[in-house]
């Protein structure tokens, strides 16, 4: 058999930019990563992109002659037919910004865009947690939350590939203003965002806890910081984590009931936090989703992790090249 080109991909994230090689089997070969300075605007965005590509290259001797593809999963709102990214939150100034054929232009080689949790769904039913399912939600909890889709064993984006902004529906319609303008969105409610800002703020309200000293000294505190709080039986930490997990039941609940999925995979920087985030989620799914379909959604932490977006960006290359 002829052998196959491993793909060049890359993770266009908010922070980081990754690049690495990926062969078919879903491996990653050579990995390199960079500061997305994304405050810079697209123009150094993308040149960031390249510069992370071509460093990857010639630190491992190797020329874009070796890869069957170019592969970028990013966060935002991708058209990926046209290969354009139309809005991103995280990537100021992004508006329409033709990034295929900018790198296609520049490579010549085929080149595709793949919004992250798309990106990640697919990598977790090729290789991951989802591989012997049918249906399945990758649920993304890290700054912001949002979801990709695979429905009876098929990519799900949407009519113009908007689908899996799950962050925005509403778990609390009397809750509190969204960035995005609404009320009550689980993003606000569950993200690493909303426990970094519910420790602070009542801590600043006068309430105890060990994460005092970490707001005095650094001026703010992490999902993490929480984290490693909770992990040494700190009550307010432990708090503020169930109550975001228990907002996170009643999103999964909603996913629950629209799609009966086989199984839901979150992923994301929060999802870490392993099950002291997932059972008070689990639990709040088996009170309130309908019984069969509750049941039915095994609830699991990514095996992929940070590699995820990577692994789906080439995965999804593959299947475009019809390899
Ligand atoms: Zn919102």
């Amino acid at each position: 058999m002829k052998s196959i080109l491993p793909v060049l991909a890359v993770d266009l994230g908010g922070t980081h930019i990754r690049a690495a090689v990926v062969n078919n089997s879903g491996q990653l070969l050579f990995r390199e990563a960079t500061a997305t300075l994304a405050e810079g605007g697209p123009s150094v965005v993308i040149e960031r992109i390249i510069s992370v590509i071509d460093r990857l290259l010639s630190i491992n001797r190797l020329t874009i002659k070796d890869f069957s593809a170019v592969s970028i999963s990013a966060a935002g709102a991708i058209d990926m037919d046209a290969g354009v990214v139309t809005y991103s939150p995280n990537l100021p100034g992004w508006r329409d910004i033709p990034l295929r054929e900018m790198l296609q232009n520049h490579y010549h080689l085929p080149t595709y865009i793949i919004h992250d949790a798309n990106a990640a769904v697919l990598a977790e039913h090729r290789y991951g947690a989802g591989k012997s399912a049918r249906d399945i939600v990758y649920l993304t909890v890290s700054t912001g939350i949002g979801a990709g889709f695979i429905l009876n064993g098929e990519l799900y984006a949407g009519a113009t590939g908007g689908a899996g902004e799950v962050g925005h529906m509403t778990v609390d319609m009397h809750g509190p203003r969204c960035t995005c303008g609404n009320y009550g969105c689980l993003e606000f409610l569950a993200s690493g965002t909303a426990i970094a800002r519910d420790a602070s703020h009542r801590i600043e309200h006068g309430e105890q806890s060990s994460l005092q000293g970490i707001l005095t000294r650094d001026g703010k505190i992490t999902a993490e910081d929480v984290s490693r709080a909770a992990d040494t039986g700190d009550a307010l930490a432990s708090e503020v984590i169930t109550q975001a997990a228990k907002y996170l039941g009643a999103g999964l609940t909603n996913i629950v009931n629209i799609f009966n999925p086989e199984m839901i995979i979150i992923g994301g920087g929060v999802a870490r936090m392993g099950d002291k985030l997932l059972n008070p989620a689990r639990q709040i799914v088996m009170q309130r989703a309908f019984p069969q379909s509750a049941r039915t959604a095994k609830i699991v932490a990514t095996e992929l992790w940070d590699d995820v977006g990577l692994i789906g960006a080439a995965v999804y290359a593959f299947k475009q090249l019809a390899i």
